[in-house]
């Protein structure tokens, strides 16, 4: 597999390389120079195939020879151990449940892959590998159940301070050992500001070794876009071409699936899905992008002013509005809309959804159309527990997992939102 930065299609990257460096050395965003497509008896006969074995063919065809055929069967049934149950709402809905993993967000596909594929990579390093991650919420949970314990890799982790729900937190900040949890005093764009900062920092990264796991980095995307093979497969009896619909923050689940969408899975289209911060749909209404800073909502790993992988969009459309206009439409909705939604699907469907499949089945119904959906589900309803109890009116059990969470120890450093401090937290 080569890769290629946005910014300058000539600068070529092997897959380590785009996996060490999360973006490329120019600032731009890497991408694959050629995406094959899969056979059409491959798509036929996915209904015959385990998630496993489909990633592994997806994997395989994207990737190339870039990692031997054991070493990736290896990462394959390592990082993708959990399912992804197609949950039927209505005659023409359903949701793509991707909150199995450790984390309970559909991150944990991505971050589990990376972590293997990083790790494969790294084998035969002296040096720390330090991966630098800014998190809205979910991001920093996955990330630090995958690298947990990954020998030769540490992981600092940016989130802001109180924008996070009490859960998120600790599960950022109750590993511990190679997981290090910074609070920091802003907002999301403010920690993924500082990020960026820290990769163009040159004399830094001339004194360390450090990658993103955030989803800039072409690592978490390529595993991202086996579960819309998935999601399809358990689809593929019903008559009506297939729409996913994506509930949207930096547009990395987005672009994983037009990845998808690319190496031939028949996707009719897709419903790209935010809150209030709806910087896309705009875009797809007027052609104009104009990032702004992010609002908080209660679907709050999607309060994204400045969405990281648009350039990949645009990228794969050669730029082309009227292009992407014919594969990808938008919808916004705000947070009380969110919580009417949260109560109607209760009501309907005796199924409760966390806040973000909320505005993607808010999405759902303000464009119905010809089309069977697909609706992620990227989070366990119960990560956003107190905006579930209030829509729904009753304190509905946590999960086991994070109710192991609250008699864990939470460590974490305060941190100003100041280029410097971060520069020398990290070279300490
Ligand atoms: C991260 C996240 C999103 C947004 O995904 P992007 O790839 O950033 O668009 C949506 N929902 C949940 C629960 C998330 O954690």
């Amino acid at each position: 597999m080569e890769l290629y930065s946005t910014r300058d299609k000539n600068q070529r990257y092997t897959l380590r390389e785009a996996l060490l460096l999360g973006l490329a050395r120019d600032g731009g965003l890497l991408m694959p120079t050629e995406i094959r497509v899969l056979d059409d008896d491959f798509i036929k006969t996915l209904p015959d195939r385990s998630f496993p074995e489909i990633s592994y063919r997806v994997a395989h065809t994207l990737i190339g020879d870039s990692i031997p055929e054991n070493d990736l069967q290896e990462i394959i049934s390592g990082s993708i151990s959990f399912p992804a149950p197609l949950i039927k709402l209505s005659s023409d809905q359903a949701i793509l449940e991707l909150f199995h993993g450790p984390s309970l967000a559909f991150k944990d596909f991505g971050a589990q892959f990376m972590a293997r594929t990083l790790s494969y990579f790294n084998r035969n390093e002296n040096d720390h590998l330090t991966i630098l991650v800014a998190t809205s919420g979910d991001t920093g949970g996955a990330v630090a159940a995958g690298f947990h314990n990954v020998p030769g890799i540490n992981v600092v982790i940016l989130y802001p301070k109180g924008k996070v729900s009490k859960l998120q937190e600790l599960q950022l900040t109750s590993f511990g050992g190679n997981i290090s949890a910074l609070s920091v005093q802003g907002t999301f764009d403010d920690c993924q500001t500082l990020v960026k900062q820290a990769f163009n920092d040159r004399s830094l990264r001339e004194a360390k070794r450090l990658t993103s796991a955030n989803s800039i980095n072409i690592g978490r995307l390529i595993p991202q876009s086996f579960y819309y093979f998935e999601g399809f497969k358990q689809a593929m009896s019903q008559l009506k071409p297939i729409r996913y619909v994506v509930p949207s923050g930096n547009f990395g689940n987005l672009t994983a699936g037009l990845l998808a969408s690319r190496m031939g899975l028949p996707i009719a289209r897709f419903l790209a899905a935010t809150n209030i911060n709806d910087i896309v749909p705009q875009y797809l209404k007027s052609g104009l992008f104009q990032p702004r800073k992010s609002q908080e909502t209660l679907s709050n790993a999607m309060d994204v002013g400045n969405p990281s992988n648009f350039d990949r969009i645009l990228d794969l459309y050669g730029s082309t509005w009227n292009k992407i206009i014919v594969d990808i439409a938008g919808s916004s909705s705000t947070d009380s809309e969110t919580m009417e939604a949260i109560r109607t699907v209760y009501r309907q469907h005796d199924y409760i959804i966390d806040p973000h499949a909320a505005v993607g089945y808010l999405a759902s119904e303000s464009n119905r159309d010809n089309f069977f959906d697909i609706i992620l589900g990227t989070a366990h309803p119960s990560k956003f527990k107190s905006t579930i109890d209030k829509a729904l009116g009753y304190e509905a059990p946590l999960h086991p997992t994070l109710e192991k969470l609250l008699h864990l120890k939470s460590v974490k450093i305060e941190l100003e939102n100041n280029y410097n401090r971060l520069r020398s937290y990290l070279l300490d």
